[in-house]
């Protein structure tokens, strides 16, 4: 945190997004004492981090909302953004109403599949977003085998997750390559996670395909419902549950930064976190195009780097820059037992299971956010 700036004069800045890069900035703004403006369809943050748990563990899915008005008061309005008009340097919410900005960070981050992300793309109060966490436990409850679809990060924690708390259903983790988890990882990392897996009594189907994915009913527990691999094996499974296919959110800013994006959607940034072409306009976390693994982690180091640099630019300081450093990444193979990497060296898989796995440093976010964990 920096000192309070003096010039604040016609200053507003406007967060997009209130995932773990938009609070990290809107918490930010408060501290160096910037008026501002956070947006999100939802009325809580969510700590997606722990939906995992929040699957499987009956009452856990409380403790992973957090709400935004409690910390953030009048600074946070529910809505979500239709697009920015740059000219008038107005962001446009669903349903017209429009805020004024002088200074913009982009946070609408990813969506992905339910239950490793919640659908963020309706305004929704988070009530309604515990309950489906709820009855989705009731599902996992309910089947006495689940297959996981895809064996990235989320995946492999996913199938952790269940095994560790229902040991004695049978838990299948299907992935197209042979190497689990994420590519960026040492591989003595990734090896481990697997033999965590095999341990907990995983079954691993590497290398394979589902075959007809879009066809198969997810996050229901339906008896016995047979899956084929493209290499024509068959899994016979009560629930499926998908953990691929993360999709940037550019929805709220695509036809208005059309330059500066890339391919997946992804703004351009510069060393400053500067969206390519606006001086005033700043991205962070999983929608900027960064090459380094999209992280909670990263998304909160970027969030300093451009409230600094908003900062700086109104006290005419120069511009501080985003550097990534080695990979830092723990794996969560479920409540007693994790994987990963500090600084670009191997943990003890203990240090891993008590520094992330016990409660998945919810208590980090709920102490950020100045609340009492329930
Ligand atoms: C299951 C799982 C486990 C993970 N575990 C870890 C971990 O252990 N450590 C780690 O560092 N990272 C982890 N990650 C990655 C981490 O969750 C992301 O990198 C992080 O959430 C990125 O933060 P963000 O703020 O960029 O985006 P997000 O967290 O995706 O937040 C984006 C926000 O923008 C909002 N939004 C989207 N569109 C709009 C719009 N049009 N208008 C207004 N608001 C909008 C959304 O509602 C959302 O609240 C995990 C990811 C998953 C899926």
């Amino acid at each position: 945190m920096g000192a309070r700036v003096s010039v604040v004069e016609g200053v507003h800045v406007v967060v997009v997004g209130g995932g773990f890069g938009g609070i990290a900035a809107a918490q930010q703004l408060q501290d160096w004492g910037l008026s501002f403006t956070l947006v999100d369809p939802k009325d809580a943050f969510h700590h997606n981090v722990a939906a995992l748990r929040a699957s499987v563990q009956p009452g856990f899915a409380q403790r992973t909302f957090i709400p935004y008005a409690e910390t953030f008061g009048d600074s946070f309005v529910q809505g979500q953004v239709d697009r920015v008009d740059t000219r008038r340097q107005m962001v446009v919410l669903q349903g017209g109403r429009e805020i004024q900005y002088s200074h913009l960070i982009l946070c609408t981050g990813t969506s992905g599949p339910f239950p490793g992300k919640f659908p963020g793309n309706t305004v929704v109060s988070y009530q309604t977003a515990i309950k489906k966490y709820d009855d989705f436990v009731n599902q996992v409850q309910a089947a006495d085998s689940v297959l996981v679809v895809g064996g990235g990060s989320t995946g492999v924690e996913m199938a952790a997750e269940i095994k560790t708390e229902y040991p004695d259903k049978k838990v299948v983790l299907i992935h197209s390559r042979i190497g689990l988890a994420d590519p960026e990882l040492l591989p003595s990392v990734r090896q481990q996670a697997k033999e965590v897996l095999l341990e907990k009594g995983v079954e691993l189907l590497l290398g394979q395909k589902v075959r007809n994915m879009s066809e198969l009913q997810l996050n229901v527990t339906q008896k016995n419902m047979v899956v084929s691999t493209e290499r024509g094996e068959t899994v016979t499974t009560d629930l499926i549950i998908c953990c691929t296919g993360l999709k940037v959110n550019s929805a709220a800013y695509a036809s208005s930064f059309s330059d500066s994006l890339t391919n997946s959607g992804a703004l351009k940034v510069n060393q400053h976190l500067q969206v390519e072409g606006f001086s005033n306009v700043f991205a962070v976390g999983d929608c900027t195009d960064i090459s380094e693994p999209k992280m909670a982690y990263h998304a909160g180091l970027h969030a300093a780097v451009a409230v600094t640099n908003i900062a700086n630019s109104l006290s005419g300081k120069q511009l501080t820059s985003y550097h990534t450093g080695n990979v830092t990444m723990l794996l969560a193979m479920g409540r007693d037992d994790g994987v990963g990497q500090f600084n670009g060296l191997k943990l003890p898989r203990c240090a891993v299971a008590l520094g992330k796995s016990r409660d998945l440093m919810l208590w980090k976010s709920w102490r950020e956010m100045k609340q009492t964990q329930p």
